[in-house]
């Protein structure tokens, strides 16, 4: 069979809805979206295999391969796209539309646009010409839980030597992000009438206290940690919510901060949450106040590949690109975690992500092609 062109491709992808939310009436299974990747790589003479996201019956990631060995190159993307505004988009967010030399649809960019340009890149090539075989994957939910690259992790998979991560860069080889925590701390007080102290016990003036504790600890991360391939240099922390009492003449009964932590690559995510949780025990126990420490989702460790690695070096040759840093995370730091040097590269552009009238300009499809194409031959042929 002829596969379609890069064009009829990226549409087939923007027409099949996978939208990843927490919301589950906006959420969406990515099996069609996988189904058709199938095709296309069976087609291409690949072997493919669906494995499972634990929990979640409608999500899966697919695994496709083409030769053998275990130090093989991985063409990596995700598969779901974020929710969508519609009466934001000139157009129907499903409909791929062609203007001013540029793709438009929901995830042209962010990132259904990387498939077609694997498929382009892997055309005609034999499993008998490859040295180390080319595993393409297509992972789910990476936009919320990135429950699909969690899944990977726990079952070891897939297994090569390098990994390439098409999340819309340019084609800027990206090294380095911060990793992302979102944590909650409630405490637990006492209501009582505002006229007589001793009746409750006041969380807002605990969380108060919660509250120094964690612009301390912010400011000892920032005087102990820096990354210099950063633009914000140090770990950073926001206080982003607070939600406390009812009125001003009664003791404050119940309140609840939310706040986000990034951290540096060397970071652990644990080892922070078991810190602040130590940290915050004293301020319980001093207003004998219960307080729960969570986190809002598992988080996203930071990741950092090494300049020197055989992948940095090659892409940076490849794209004549210097790799950096970003400021957004994705699914690297689980790859790597699989013993893959791991790098983000991709066609499009960050800033058309997570919008409305998203697109690729047609102008990043070629370049793409030929980067993926001096990879394989790098490290497969
Ligand atoms: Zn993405």
């Amino acid at each position: 069979m002829k596969l379609p062109s890069y064009e009829q491709q990226l549409s087939a992808l923007v027409a099949t809805p996978s939208v990843s939310s927490a919301h589950p009436d906006l959420d969406t299974s990515n099996r069609p979206v996988l189904d058709i990747l199938a095709t296309w790589f069976q087609d291409l003479g690949f072997s493919v295999v669906y494995l499972p996201v634990p929990g979640e019956p409608d999500k899966a990631n697919l695994l496709a391969t083409l030769g053998q060995g275990d130090s093989g190159l991985v063409l990596s993307g995700h598969t779901d796209t974020v929710p969508f505004n519609a009466e934001r988009w000139q157009q129907d967010p499903f409909k791929l539309t062609t203007r001013d030399e540029r793709w438009y649809g929901l995830g042209a960019t962010d990132m259904k646009g990387f498939f077609p340009v694997i498929t382009e890149a892997v055309k005609g090539i034999k499993a008998e010409q490859l040295k180390q075989p080319i595993m393409v994957l297509a992972t789910a939910d990476e936009e919320t839980s990135m429950s699909g690259a969690r899944a990977l992790a726990e079952i070891g998979q897939p297994k090569g030597r390098y990994a390439i991560i098409g999340e819309p860069t340019n084609l800027q080889p990206i090294r380095a992000h911060k990793g992302i925590m979102m944590e909650s701390v409630r405490i637990q007080g006492l209501a009582g009438h505002s006229s007589n102290p001793k009746l409750g016990k006041n969380a807002m003036e605990a969380m108060h206290e919660v509250l120094a504790e964690l612009l301390l600890f912010r400011k000892q991360m920032e005087a102990k940690y820096e990354n210099a391939s950063f633009a914000i240099k140090t770990p950073t922390l926001n206080l982003g919510y607070i939600h406390g009492g009812d009125n001003p003449n009664r003791i404050c009964g119940h309140c609840e901060l939310h706040f986000d932590l990034r951290p540096l690559p060397g970071m652990s995510l644990e080892d922070l949450r078991a810190e602040i949780s130590q940290r915050l025990q004293p301020i319980s126990e001093k207003f004998n106040t219960p307080l729960t420490f969570e986190s809002l989702f598992p988080g996203v460790p930071a990741f950092e590949q090494p300049q020197n690695s055989a992948l940095v070096q090659a892409a940076h040759e490849l794209t004549g690109q210097t790799p950096e840093s970003v400021a957004f995370a994705t699914e690297a730091p689980f790859l790597q975690g699989l013993g893959m040097e791991t790098l983000v590269m991709g066609p499009g552009s960050i800033d058309q992500a997570h919008q409305p009238n998203e697109y690729i300009a047609m102008s990043q499809i070629d370049p793409a092609v030929a980067v993926l194409k001096g990879l394989i031959k790098k490290f497969c042929m």
